[in-house]
């Protein structure tokens, strides 16, 4: 596990030194410089710093190697407006943050062993505004597994997912809201990864598009806010589990994840939501009743929909079990579709030079900033293509 060290914001004004106005900063007069940890990447930077990753890069053009290359222990230049109410205070300023104010909620599990103080140092903010947030007073006990609000100013974060989908977390997971085609049974637990949602969205919108007038698809559990364990739920810890109504025969609207029988699902429609997912590249693993699996296999046959090889890839040959989809128990009430992790931003290196070790850990997806692991599949998940 890579531990990512959190320090919090160094900053140092240069006083006399102050830099000059440079080209492109707005005219301020004081300059920050921040220490490039290991770990850290543009994006993680700014964002900490309250300013884009563009004006860094505009501020640093000599410091930044090409394609955006850190080194730990190097420093970055951050300009700040003059009018800040307190230049050495640490609170991020940014001549960039968009609009005055501005600021989005992120959720932060609190760990086992966690206390506010520890929190607030991990997370860069001050204990007095974390009370504040949570309405917290000095005595209010905190509890591992529960959440807390941390309004955070600047660029959003992206959704970063850690660990495993059965023992993993989500650090400012996308919030799934509202659209065609579905209805979203708890907005609290709607939260994943950039391409869950994503899908999601699309895939939901294509049978509502597909098929006029169509009952809304039920949308339970996808991940917590910042995922964790998620009782009763085995996966749904990374934000990237996501369980769907089956669509119901006779257009039936389905009000709750009751148990179906086989003969009551719409296999078109299922087929059409599933097709679609799978289509993205990036589903690893379905779960679905035995029983509504053999019979949706006999509908893709009898409709020619699949071949047999991608019967045989989708459900197996009879016991085995190197399939896509699989048994789960309790998965006669909702289709469950797993997708894998995002990739790891790319970053260009120059022309046939493979990354050095040190860009391989730029490379890195940005981890939750107390430093969890690395997003990582259940054995035997893999993309699987249609
Ligand atoms: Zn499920």
């Amino acid at each position: 596990m890579l531990r990512i060290v959190q320090v919090a914001f160094v900053c140092l004004v240069l006083g006399t030194a102050a830099v000059r106005a440079a080209d492109g900063n707005p005219g301020a007069a004081v300059a920050h410089e921040v220490i490039i940890k290991k770990g850290d990447t543009l994006k993680r930077i700014a964002a900490r710093s309250g300013v884009t990753v563009a004006d860094l890069r505009k501020w640093n053009k000599a410091r930044i190697g090409r394609g955006g290359a850190l080194r730990a222990g190097r420093k970055l230049v951050i300009y700040e407006t003059t009018t800040a109410p307190n230049a050495a205070d640490s609170t991020p300023v940014g001549s960039s943050t968009p609009k005055s104010g501005a600021t989005w909620d992120d959720a932060v599990l609190v760990r086992r062993g966690d206390s506010i103080g520890k929190i607030a140092a991990r997370e860069g903010v001050s204990v007095a505004d974390l009370q504040r947030w949570n309405k917290l007073s000095a005595k209010s006990p905190i509890h591992a597994g529960k959440y807390l609000v941390i309004q955070r100013s600047g660029p959003r974060l992206p959704p970063v997912s850690s660990g495993r989908p059965t023992a993993g977390h989500l650090a400012h997971g996308v919030f799934l809201g509202e659209g065609p085609g579905y209805r979203l049974r708890f907005p609290k637990n709607a939260y994943g990864t950039d391409t869950t949602i994503k899908v999601l969205r699309q895939c939901t919108k294509r049978v509502h598009d597909a098929f006029q007038g169509s009952a809304e698809v039920l949308v339970g559990d996808i991940s917590r806010p910042g995922g964790g364990r998620f009782p009763p739920h085995e996966g749904h810890q990374s934000g990237r589990d996501v369980d769907v109504g089956y669509f119901l025969a006779n257009n039936t609207q389905n009000a709750t994840m009751h148990r179906v029988q086989a003969d009551q699902v719409d296999y078109a429609k299922t087929w059409a939501y599933l097709k679609c997912t799978l289509q993205s590249g990036r589903v690893v693993r379905v779960f679905m009743d035995k029983k509504i699996q053999t019979a949706m296999a006999e509908w893709l046959t009898r409709k020619k929909q699949a071949d047999p090889d991608q019967l045989r890839r989708l459900f197996g040959a009879l016991g085995s079990d190197d399939a896509l989809v699989r048994h789960a128990p309790k998965h006669d009430t909702h289709l469950h579709v797993r997708f894998a992790c995002d990739a790891p931003p790319t970053v260009k290196t120059p022309k046939g030079k493979p990354p050095s070790d040190d860009d391989a850990a730029m490379l890195a997806p940005d981890g939750p900033s107390n430093g969890a692991d690395a997003c990582l599949e259940e054995d035997g998940d893999v993309p699987f293509g249609l």
